[in-house]
C-alpha cells in the first residue's frame, strides 16, 4: 500500500465521519447477523487495496455503527473521541510501543506515570498517589480487589446494591464472595455495620443507573477500622473534579486507598483508558511482581507491569497527553460545565412537565425520568424514540419501576441537541 496517501484518504473519511455523524441515525438500524451476513467467510487469498478496505467502511461498516460519536447518543455514559486523542491513536499504532518493562518502552512508561500524576492534580487529589492506566474500570477493580485480598488474607467485598455489575463480575471472577449492601432514600449505599472479615469495600462515587454518591468517608472509616481496603469508583463523575465546584462529591476520597476514573467516559479520550491510583503503592506492586529470567535487566528501573493484571500494555497515555495539551485545562472545564448545565436543563423541563417526572435527583450530566403512566408505556416510548434514529437513550429500573435515563457527554451535544431530545420524547409519548 502506499502508505501516505491511502493515510491522507483514512484522515479525510474520519473527517468527513466526524462531520457527518449528526446526520447518521444514532441507534444501529440492522438486525442481529445482518452484518455477519454480508461478511466473507473467509480472509482473502490475494491482496486487496486500502481502498477497498475504506469503501466497505462506508458499504459496510457505517450501517451496522451505533454512533457514540453523535451529538445526539445519550445511553449509558456518553463519551467523546477528541481530534486530538484520534490523531495520537493513530501515532501510537505507528509506533507500536509494548511496555512490558522500562526498557521496552521508558517513553510509555514514563509519560503514563507523568500524565496520570497530571490528572492526579487536575482532580485536586493527594499528593504521593501512584496512578498507571488500565484499559477499563473493570480490570481497575480487579486489580484493587486482587490488592485487597492480598494486603488483608479476607476474601469478601462490599458495595452497594447500585455498584456497577462489574464489581460483582470482578468479585466472581476472583471467586470472592461479594455483598451487596441497601441504599438510603438518596440512592446512598448504607454503611455495614460489621466489615471485619471484608478485604475491600467499594464505594461508587456516580452510580451507572442514578449517579448517586455513597458516603465515601463514613465507608473509609468503617473500612479502615476493620483493616479492610477502601476501593472508590468514580468511573464517570470522577472528571467532573476538574471543575471546583463539582468536589462535593469527593468528599473522603482523599482517604482511598485507591480509585479509578475513566478517561475514556467523561474526559475526551476514546476507549480504552481508565486511570487508576493508589495510596497504598508498596504493596498494590507486591501483588503483581513477578519478574521471570527473560524479563531481568540491569537497570532497575520501573515496570508498570509490575501494577496490574497484563504483561504487554500499549502506549495509552499519548491520547491523553495530546487532548490535556490540546485542550488545556480550562477547555475541558468549559465542556463538563456545559454538558452539566444542558442536563439540569433537560432536568428541568421534566420537572415543569405534568407528564413527566424526575425520578432521582439530576447529579453531574445525568437525568433520571419517567412518563406518568406504566412501565409498559415507558418502555413502549424508549423503543420508538430509539427506532427512530433521532436519539438514542438506556433505561434502568428503581424499585422495580421501569425509568429511562438520558447521559450527556458528547464534546458536540448542544442545547439544540437536547431539545431535539426533549421534542422526540414528547411526541413518542404522545403518540
Ligand atoms: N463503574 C461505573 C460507575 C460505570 O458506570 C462503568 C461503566 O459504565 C464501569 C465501572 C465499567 O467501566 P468499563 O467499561 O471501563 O469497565
Amino acid at each position: 500500500m502506499d502508505f501516505r496517501a491511502d493515510g491522507a484518504a483514512a484522515l479525510e473519511w474520519a473527517a468527513r465521519y466526524l462531520e457527518r455523524v449528526d446526520e447518521l441515525p444514532v441507534l444501529a438500524q440492522v438486525k442481529p447477523g445482518e452484518l455477519s451476513a454480508r461478511l466473507p467467510e473467509s480472509a482473502p487469498e490475494q491482496p486487496e487495496t486500502f481502498a477497498d478496505v475504506l469503501r466497505d467502511l462506508d458499504e459496510l461498516i457505517v450501517p451496522a455503527l451505533t454512533n457514540w460519536q453523535s451529538p445526539r447518543f445519550f445511553s449509558y455514559f456518553a463519551t467523546t473521541s477528541s481530534e486530538p486523542a484520534i490523531l495520537a491513536e493513530l501515532l501510537a499504532a505507528a509506533m507500536n510501543q509494548v511496555a512490558i518493562v522500562w526498557r521496552a518502552s521508558p517513553a510509555s512508561t514514563e509519560l503514563e506515570l507523568r500524565v496520570a500524576d497530571w490528572v492526579r492534580q487536575l482532580l485536586g487529589l493527594p499528593d504521593g498517589w501512584h496512578g498507571h492506566i488500565e484499559d477499563t474500570a473493570s480490570t481497575s477493580t480487579l486489580a484493587a480487589l486482587i490488592t485487597a485480598r492480598h494486603v488483608t488474607g479476607r476474601n469478601v467485598v462490599v458495595c452497594s446494591e447500585h455498584a456497577h455489575s462489574s464489581v460483582e463480575k470482578d468479585a466472581r471472577m476472583l471467586g470472592m464472595e461479594l455483598r451487596k449492601q441497601p441504599v438510603d432514600a438518596e440512592l446512598r449505599m448504607i454503611v455495614p455495620e460489621r466489615v471485619d472479615d471484608v478485604a475491600c469495600v467499594v464505594a461508587t462515587v456516580g452510580t451507572t443507573s442514578f449517579a448517586s454518591v455513597d458516603p465515601v468517608r463514613e465507608l473509609a472509616a468503617a473500612a479502615h477500622a476493620a483493616g479492610a481496603w477502601l476501593h472508590v469508583d468514580a468511573a464517570y463523575a470522577g472528571s467532573s473534579w476538574i471543575c471546583e465546584e463539582e468536589r462535593w462529591s469527593q468528599d473522603g476520597v482523599e482517604l482511598a486507598d485507591s480509585l479509578v476514573v475513566n478517561p475514556h467516559k467523561w474526559l475526551l479520550v476514546p476507549s480504552d483508558c481508565s486511570l487508576v491510583w493508589t495510596s497504598r503503592p508498596d504493596e498494590w506492586r507486591e501483588a503483581f511482581t513477578l519478574t521471570p529470567e527473560y524479563l531481568r535487566s540491569d537497570d532497575e528501573a520501573f515496570s508498570l507491569a509490575d501494577f496490574g493484571p497484563p504483561l504487554g500494555r500499549r502506549f495509552r497515555s499519548l491520547k491523553l497527553w495530546a487532548t490535556l495539551r490540546v485542550y488545556g485545562a480550562e477547555g475541558l472545564r468549559a465542556i463538563l460545565r456545559e454538558h452539566i448545565r444542558l442536563a439540569g436543563l433537560f432536568a428541568g423541563w421534566v420537572e415543569d412537565s405534568d407528564e413527566w417526572e424526575l425520578v432521582a435527583p439530576r447529579r453531574f450530566s445525568l437525568v433520571v425520568f419517567r412518563w406518568n403512566g406504566t412501565d409498559e408505556e415507558n418502555e413502549q416510548i424508549l423503543a420508538r424514540v430509539n427506532a427512530s434514529g433521532e436519539i438514542f437513550i438506556t433505561q434502568t429500573k428503581l424499585d422495580g419501576r421501569y425509568v429511562l435515563r438520558l447521559a450527556i457527554g458528547n464534546a458536540r451535544t448542544t442545547e439544540e441537541h437536547v431539545r431535539r431530545a426533549w421534542d422526540v420524547l414528547n411526541r413518542e409519548a404522545k403518540r
